[in-house]
């Protein structure tokens, strides 16, 4: 099934990313949090593509076995780092010959200790171009990242929006936010987004808090912002996983309901609608996700 014709039935939908793992306990963990996670019947789930070469093959490796095993529709995502348009090309073929139709075309970060992205002899630079240059290599659905707080590398959130249009105009099918915790950033960005003539889905990236130092490290890395609130409550959690874990839960899903739910009745509330879908960022664990879908489905909430 390709996303895109997913998308253009059912909103929203829902999916959950994961990384592949390094080592087997990890491997185990990941596919007891995906047998866990499949009766929530997410409508695609995605795995994330390494910057080393043997973490790579387990992206092809474990799509192939979401597929084959549990059913459920699964995108592959991919990046330029490190490869040459000749393995590129290899990657796309193989994941075409396992029938992934879906590919999530990324640039991807630098490698660990590298500072800035170098696109590699023979290589991609930007993500437009990976999107392009799997267009030729056959009927897949693209997606692509975007980012909501702007992109860390752009001179500006207009030269981002730019680039973005420019990558969307190469062949992409839908996007998906990068992590947020403001709902207003993600309203303001898509206004900004439609404006500037992208019309494809936004699905929004959620990811519930579970580790403060973690969320801290993720969020100076990718640029999103953590609300005074919600670093407040969580400061005052000092280390209690629990608290923190439940903290984390609540909040990301009151952030759901109020993105999947548009204000009613209250003449002041720009009228918006609903998300297209809620992309979550799982970390290869269950249980933050399974607690959002009950709390969600507990207030009435269609998920
Ligand atoms: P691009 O779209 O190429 O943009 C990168 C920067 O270059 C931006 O600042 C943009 O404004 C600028 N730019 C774009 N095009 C041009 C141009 N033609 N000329 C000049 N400037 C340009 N990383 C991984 O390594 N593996 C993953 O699996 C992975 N999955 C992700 C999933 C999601 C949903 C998200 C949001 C991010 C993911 N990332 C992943 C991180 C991503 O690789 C990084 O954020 C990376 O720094 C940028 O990737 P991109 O595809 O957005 O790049």
């Amino acid at each position: 099934m390709l996303i895109r014709e997913r998308l253009a039935h059912k909103r929203p939908v829902f999916s959950f990313e994961f990384f592949p793992p390094k080592t087997e306990k990890g491997e185990a963990v990941l596919w007891r949090s995906l047998e866990q996670l499949a009766p929530l019947s997410p409508d695609f789930v995605s795995v994330t593509y390494g910057a080393g070469g043997s973490t790579r093959t387990r992206t092809l490796d474990i799509v192939a076995r979401i597929k084959r095993e549990l059913g459920i529709e699964p995108m592959a995502h991919l990046t330029c780092v490190g490869a040459t348009r000749d393995e590129l090309a290899r990657t796309i073929d193989q994941l075409g010959d396992r029938e992934i139709c879906n590919i999530l075309a990324l640039r991807g970060d630098p490698p660990k200790g590298e500072a800035a992205f170098v696109a590699p002899e023979g290589g991609l630079r930007h993500a437009s171009e990976l999107v392009a240059f799997i267009r030729e290599r056959g009927p897949f659905c693209i997606g692509a990242a975007c980012y909501p707080e702007v992109h860390p590398e752009a001179e500006s959130g207009a030269t981002d929006l730019k680039w973005l249009k420019h990558k969307v105009d190469a062949g992409v099918d839908f996007l998906i936010s990068q992590l947020f915790f403001d709902n207003a950033t993600y309203h303001d960005f898509v206004g900004r987004a439609i404006e500037a003539g992208i019309t494809v889905p936004i699905l929004a990236g959620v990811m519930p808090v579970t580790n403060y130092e973690q969320i801290q490290r993720f969020t100076q890395m990718c640029g999103a912002t953590i609300p005074a609130p919600l670093r407040q409550r969580l400061q005052s959690t000092e280390g209690d996983p629990q608290e923190v874990f439940w903290t984390g839960v609540s909040y990301a899903a009151h952030q759901c309901r109020a993105l999947l739910t548009p204000p009613v009745g209250d003449p002041f509330a720009t009228p918006r609608p609903g998300v297209p879908g809620i992309h979550f960022y799982t970390l290869n664990k269950s249980p933050a996700t399974r607690a959002i879908f009950e709390i969600l489905r507990l207030a009435h909430v269609a998920v």
